[in-house]
């Protein structure tokens, strides 16, 4: 397919000199500012387009109890902050913006962002994924009154009050289980009768008191005005739709890659994710990606350092094999 420059913002009149990066990192989550990490100390003075979000996904967990070095726990942001301090210290740089659109049809690449261009010789994609929405109706219109993706930004305002959480994953349980530190009850709502999640967090919810499941059940819409309070339910096993009262409405059912910019310019499996081999290169020669962008089977902050660090390895052997200066 042939990309057009205007299409993506990249016009002519809108390019400025820029300097060529050696290596240009999109997102600082653990893939992003792993891959940092390692280009900085092969000294190749990284860049990283931070995107929305520093620490990614990640910093958005309470604590993070799986990350090898921390018999404790560690808070997410808290984790994210030591992988950047550490990326800086070998020189990598950070840029506080998202890039918009990009240009992967030739050497070096173009990446646009809201305010600035950046051309690159290598790019390593680890722009993550986004929490996926149920689309039924009001979802949009009382998100932040009461619907929310985020039980670590969010769970304090529902401090003594009652919440539905949607699916089964590890996500809906662990996010669950926070949730009883505030609410007098948290009701997991899952489509099926069998859990998704992991024995240790399932035993952990089974023994918690605060927590409900309601099995086999869909919510079909969110009832609230200007404020949620409550959730219509259907059971797909009996059909039967009722009403349930809540003041909060947690949605963990899975996540969509950030990948619509690169969408017709490097190969993707057609959920979205970007197709990569085992040393982490995409279809395009100098493109890697790495992380959430391109795993949806392990989707863990080791598993994405660990593909990052990878990504980045690949990168400077690359440039060491195509260098034209
Ligand atoms: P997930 O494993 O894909 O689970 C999504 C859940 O949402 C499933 O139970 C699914 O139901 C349900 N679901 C999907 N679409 C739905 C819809 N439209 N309506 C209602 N329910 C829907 O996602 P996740 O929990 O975010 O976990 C993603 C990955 O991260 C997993 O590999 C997980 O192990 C990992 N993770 C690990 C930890 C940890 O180790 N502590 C914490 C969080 C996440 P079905 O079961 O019927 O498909």
């Amino acid at each position: 397919m042939e990309f057009n420059l205007s299409e993506v913002g990249l016009g002519k009149g809108q390019q400025k000199e820029s300097k060529v990066e050696k290596v240009l990192i999109l997102g600082a989550g653990p893939a992003g500012l792993s891959a940092a990490l390692y280009a900085a100390r092969a000294e190749l003075n990284p860049l990283v387009l931070t995107g929305t979000e520093m620490g990614g996904q990640a910093s958005l967990t309470h604590t993070i109890e799986n990350y090898p070095g921390f018999p404790e726990g560690i808070g997410g942001a808290e984790l994210g902050e030591l992988f950047r301090q550490q990326a800086e210290r070998f020189g990598a740089r950070f840029e506080y913006d998202l890039a918009t659109a990009v240009d992967l049809s030739q050497r070096p690449f173009k990446v646009r962002t809201y305010s600035s261009e950046f051309l690159a010789e290598t790019l390593i994609i680890a722009t993550g994924a986004s929490p996926n929405h149920l689309n039924v109706p009001r979802e949009s219109e009382l998100t932040g009154r009461g619907v929310s993706y985020c039980a670590t930004c969010d769970g304090w305002f529902f401090k003594d009050k009652k919440v539905v959480v949607v699916g089964g994953g590890d996500s809906a349980l662990e996010e669950g289980l926070f949730l009883t530190r505030y609410a007098t009850e948290v009701n997991i709502i899952h489509r099926r009768d069998q859990l998704r999640a992991g024995a240790i967090l399932q035993k952990r919810a089974r023994e918690n008191p605060k927590i409900h499941f309601i099995w086999d059940t869909v919510v079909s819409e969110i009832l609230g005005n200007g404020v949620v309070n409550g959730v219509r339910l259907r059971n797909l096993k009996t059909g039967e739709v009722r009403d349930f009262e809540t003041d909060g409405v947690f949605i963990f059912i899975g996540h969509t890659p950030n990948t619509q910019i690169f969408q017709g310019q490097v190969e993707m499996t057609p959920q979205g994710y970007i197709v990569t081999d085992m040393q982490m290169r995409t279809s395009v020669a100098g493109v890697f990606a790495a992380g959430e962008v391109m795993d949806p089977h392990y989707r863990q902050v080791v598993t994405s350092a660990g593909m990052g660090a990878a990504a980045a390895i690949e990168a400077t052997r690359f440039l060491e094999a195509n260098s034209s200066s």
